[in-house]
């Protein structure tokens, strides 16, 4: 493949950029967490805020086409040659003022690096996200969420580089339209998010338990209790690893991209033919345990994951010899083998959606981000 806009002189131009390496052997297999994924033109590592926005200017005013890569725990990426160059975040300072419950953290920040951090200073507000992989500034891009909260929560402001006018300036939280799992810089390009700032509480103890199954194992039964933000990080860690959700190198079930589909927002009378047809197949008592949510006017929140089980995909599916299958721990991650190419787990993908769609008239769609290649 041959681009002549990345020139010997724009490499000469990036190289010199102060807190930035370069190298052209790095491929996307080593950068995401379902380890696939071929090779950008070039990979530029940047170690400062100052480095990422002169870096993005740079490609943007050449018309190089970019990807802001941080952990790759959101990424579904083609094999082969990528056109476009991965520019990696590594900017990870990170200030905390355990009095007023101020928090300002760089985009490379490994997040949760963060979460721990803010924990040990006693601040309450992200415990529930703790070991959410990946990297501080793209926890605003989806609204990253866990088990009752969400980053929407508690950012107050983020820093943002405008691509489009080569702006950099502190964005309120409100003009990014977070919602559940989006923003408008999710799959626009908006910007590049150069740190965040969050305003936790400073009382030690945690934000309001809202998830039930965190709640009960608290013991908190009181709707909205409050525990230490110690015991919640340590019981969401322990919930999440008995899921496979949090990284582990030697755990298949954890190259992944965490949960592959969203959890479908459906009108309500979608809702009820989806219950009506599980009641048809497996009686009233399975039907009546349906997960259903309100989600606004006249729609409905339904779980993916059951859908995906209630639709013949078991956990480990397809079986033991596929190099892309189901965890074996949570039927709403798509995990990499070992040996998985991205048309592997693009094919189980489109099986698992297909097979939704045609067992419940519900179409699932994916979370994560995908560069050169699509489910349809
Ligand atoms: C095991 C596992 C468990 C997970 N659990 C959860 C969970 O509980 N909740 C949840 O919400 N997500 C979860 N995820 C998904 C993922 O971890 C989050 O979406 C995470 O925030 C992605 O961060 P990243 O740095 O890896 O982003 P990447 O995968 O590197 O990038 C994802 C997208 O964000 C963009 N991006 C990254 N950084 C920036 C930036 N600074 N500015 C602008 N754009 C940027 C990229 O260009 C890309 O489009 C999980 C993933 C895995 C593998």
């Amino acid at each position: 493949m041959t681009d002549s806009s990345l020139t010997p002189d724009i490499r000469t131009r990036l190289a010199q950029i102060a807190d930035v390496t370069l190298d052209e052997r790095t491929t996307f297999a080593e950068l995401t967490t379902l380890h696939l994924g071929g090779r950008p033109r070039l990979t530029v590592r940047c170690g400062s805020t100052s480095a990422v926005a002169e870096v993005v200017m740079l490609l943007d005013a050449a018309g190089i086409p970019l990807l802001v890569v941080g952990g790759g725990s959101n990424l579904v990426v083609a094999e082969g040659d990528l056109d476009l160059v991965a520019v990696i975040l590594e900017n990870d300072t990170l200030e905390l003022d355990p009095a007023s419950g101020l928090v300002r953290a760089g985009a490379g920040a490994v997040w949760d690096d963060v979460v721990a951090a803010t924990v040990e200073a006693g601040l309450g507000g992200i415990e529930c996200l703790s070991g959410i992989p990946g990297s501080t500034g793209a926890t605003p891009v989806q609204n990253v969420g866990a088990y009752g909260a969400e980053i929407a929560d508690v950012l107050t402001r983020v820093l943002l580089l405008e691509r489009a006018t080569g702006e950099v300036s502190w964005v309120p939280a409100a003009d990014l339209e977070l919602a559940y799992r989006y923003s408008n810089l999710k799959f626009t390009g908006r910007g590049v998010v150069l740190a965040i700032e969050l305003q936790l509480n400073p009382d030690g103890l945690s934000a309001p338990l809202r998830f039930g199954e965190l709640a009960r194992r608290l013991g908190a039964t009181d709707s909205g209790g409050r525990r230490p933000v110690t015991q919640v990080r340590d019981t969401v860690l322990d919930l999440r690893r008995g899921k496979g959700m949090v990284l582990a190198e030697g755990d298949h079930d954890t190259w992944s991209a965490g949960s592959f589909f969203t959890n479908p927002v459906v009108d309500v009378a979608v809702a009820d033919s989806v219950q009506a047809t599980v009641r048809a197949a497996r009686g009233d008592e399975d039907a009546d345990r349906m997960p259903r949510f309100p989600a606004g006017e006249g729609t409905v929140k339904l779980s993916a994951a059951w859908l995906i089980d209630r639709a013949g995909f078991a956990k480990g599916h397809p079986g033991e010899d596929a190099p892309a299958r189901l965890s074996t721990r949570h039927t709403l991650a798509l995990t990499n083998r070992g040996s998985a190419s991205t048309s592997d787990l693009v094919a189980l993908a489109r099986e698992v959606r297909d097979g939704v769609r045609g067992r419940f008239g519900v179409t699932l769609v994916p979370e994560p981000v995908w560069i050169g290649v699509s489910i349809d």
